[in-house]
C-alpha cells in the first residue's frame, strides 16, 4: 500500500502538525481514554469520530501524495486541533502495526 509507506513518521506528525505540546498531550490524552475511533477508511481518506468532554467530533483525514489533509467538525482555529491530531496518532500507530505484518522479505529487502 503506497500510502503507508508515505505516511509520515510520528516525529514527523508533530514537527509538521502538532506544533503545540499541548495539543500533542491533549490528543495522547484523548487516545489513552480510547475516545478517538477510526469509523472508516477509503481511497485516500480516514473518518474518525473523537469523543470530547462535551460534544463528539468528526475528523477526516486526507493523504495527498506527501502532504496530509486534515479537517475537524469542532470549528478549531488551530492548523491542528487535539483531535485531528488525537485521530493522526491513531493512523500512525496503525500503520505501524501494518507494517510489522508485512512479510519477512521485505524486511530483508530495506
Ligand atoms: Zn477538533
Amino acid at each position: 500500500m503506497k500510502s503507508v509507506s508515505s505516511f509520515p513518521e510520528l516525529m514527523e506528525i508533530q514537527n509538521d502538525y502538532e506544533k503545540s505540546e499541548s495539543v500533542f498531550r491533549q490528543a495522547q490524552r484523548l487516545i489513552d481514554n480510547e475516545m478517538c475511533t477510526m469509523v472508516s477508511e477509503s481511497n485516500g481518506g480516514f473518518d474518525f469520530i473523537v469523543e470530547d468532554r462535551f460534544d463528539d467530533f468528526r475528523v477526516v483525514i486526507g493523504i495527498a501524495g506527501k502532504r496530509l489533509s486534515l479537517s475537524c467538525s469542532c470549528g478549531s482555529r488551530l492548523d491542528c486541533c487535539p483531535h485531528a491530531a488525537a485521530a493522526l496518532i491513531l493512523l500512525r500507530r496503525k500503520f505501524d502495526e501494518e507494517r510489522r505484518r508485512v512479510s519477512v522479505s521485505t524486511f530483508i529487502q530495506s
